[in-house]
């Protein structure tokens, strides 16, 4: 078998050095995959490091997660009569050897950001990143983090078959490395105070995600035995699956996950129910291929419209009908409609909800702050929230649900916090 370096150097090879860049423009963080394509080429790693580091830090983990089918693979021009370069594995790799190595992410320290502080609320990919972006610049900045360890959604809701917590906490270091100060098991507005921060800090940054489970308002929503996606990879508390059959609703990839983790703990049947078509589906292609081999089954244009409790109000069955996708004017693609009297009933354990995250209600009610019609907190185009000297960034503010587009609005509102701070400064 091909030991990595081989595997990477065929990977480099295939790489036709575009001068276009359609890989780039691809990419949510816009990393200059050509480039650092052909430095790895070249046996030249630091190099490779060098060029990714000015748009991303988290490498190690966009390279294993993102998807890149529909980022920066989906756009390579190897793609369109073959299989694509593997950029992902690339990229992956050139932070693991710069990991390896000890290589670190340089500073450039602005003379006149010295001195000037910034919070960090949260420590997902936005946060992250915006901690790493302003740190290099000399800015002293805290992460302020609710859980025992950092990483937010990549360690708490990102199952460790896809993502190992080994590599995320390298990851985490060496963006600490530069000089970034840590608070673990600070609770917003309980034991952390925004007012607080506002007061003690020149800027802070609001990173704190969208990790809650949306419902669907069916009957039967409020039974026992019926979960959040979110909820139960976050806080990894699950009944005891050993030869139940559970239904996933849903298609992204937090079905994905929550569908593997159940498989993993021993459900005798696992089904995810999905309204639309399989190529309608959110998740990414790898994930669902794997799903399938694992033995979860899917129900593509079927959608759950009741669950059916027993006498202790406990799940034991569900109703199901199936759509047919119709083309409605106006719309781009085609929507599920329920087939009239395709109605059927299926055993079942346990529902877990997976049709989508919203953001903390009830936490954002308190800090009096601006929201969007979709509960997201509102920022304008400089990320800046109703309070001007907050802001923030990643599925908090609605964000398109990746990692990479997360890190993209912290390394964006970064910039735009260091520009407010040299206009204070003024
Ligand atoms: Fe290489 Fe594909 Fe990017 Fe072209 S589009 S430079 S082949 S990765």
């Amino acid at each position: 078998m091909e030991n990595r370096e081989e595997q990477i150097a065929e990977y480099t090879n295939y790489c036709l050095n575009c001068k276009v860049k359609p890989c780039q423009k691809g990419c949510p963080l816009e990393n200059d995959i050509p480039n650092f394509i052909q430095s790895v080429k070249n046996n030249k790693i630091e190099e490779a490091f060098q060029t990714l580091i000015k748009t991303t830090v988290l490498g190690s983990l966009c390279g294993r997660i993102c998807p890149h089918f529909k980022q920066c693979q989906g756009s390579c021009v190897r793609g369109i009569k073959g299989n694509p370069v593997s950029i992902g594995e690339v990229e992956a790799y050139v932070f693991d050897k710069a990991i390896e190595k000890g290589l670190k992410i340089n500073k450039e320290i602005n003379e006149s950001l010295k001195g000037k502080k910034v919070a960090i609320i949260g420590s997902g990919p936005s946060s992250l990143t915006a901690a790493a972006f302003l740190a290099r610049e000399g800015i002293t900045v805290t992460i302020y983090e609710k859980q025992e360890k950092l990483g937010g959604i990549l360690r708490y809701g990102i199952p460790s078959f896809r993502l190992g917590k080994e590599i995320l906490d390298k990851t985490i270091n060496i963006i600490l490395e530069l000089g970034i100060k840590v608070k673990t098991e600070q609770n917003l507005e309980e034991n952390l105070f925004l007012s607080d921060l506002e007061k003690e800090y020149d800027a802070v940054f609001l990173g704190i995600g969208a990790n809650k489970s949306s419902k669907m308002e069916i009957e039967g929503e409020e039974l026992k035995g019926v979960y959040g996606g979110n909820e139960l990879l976050e806080k990894g508390i699950h009944p005891n699956y050993t030869g139940k059959k559970v239904a996933v609703i849903g298609g992204g990839n937090v079905a994905m996950d929550t569908a593997r983790t159940i498989k993993r703990m021993g459900a005798e049947k696992v089904f995810v129910i999905y309204r639309r078509a399989e190529e309608q589906m959110p998740a990414e292609k790898k994930e669902i291929e794997e799903a399938k081999v694992e033995g979860i089954k899917f129900l593509f244009q079927n959608n759950i419209v009741k669950i059916i409790g027993n006498e202790k109000q406990e799940v034991e069955k569900i109703e199901c009908i199936k759509t047919e996708l119709v083309q409605k004017e106006g719309e781009v693609r085609k929507s599920p409609v329920n087939i009239i009297g395709s109605n059927y009933e299926m055993e079942m354990d346990y529902v877990v909800m997976a049709v989508g995250s919203k953001t903390d209600r009830e936490l954002l009610s308190k800090l009096d702050m601006e929201l969007t019609n979709y509960g997201y907190l509102k920022v304008n185009e400089k990320y800046q929230t109703s309070k001007k000297k907050i802001f923030a960034g990643g599925d908090l503010i609605g964000t398109k649900a990746t990692v990479a587009w997360a890190a993209r609005s912290g390394r964006e509102a970064a910039k735009e916090i260091k520009e407010f701070l040299l206009l204070e400064k003024e």
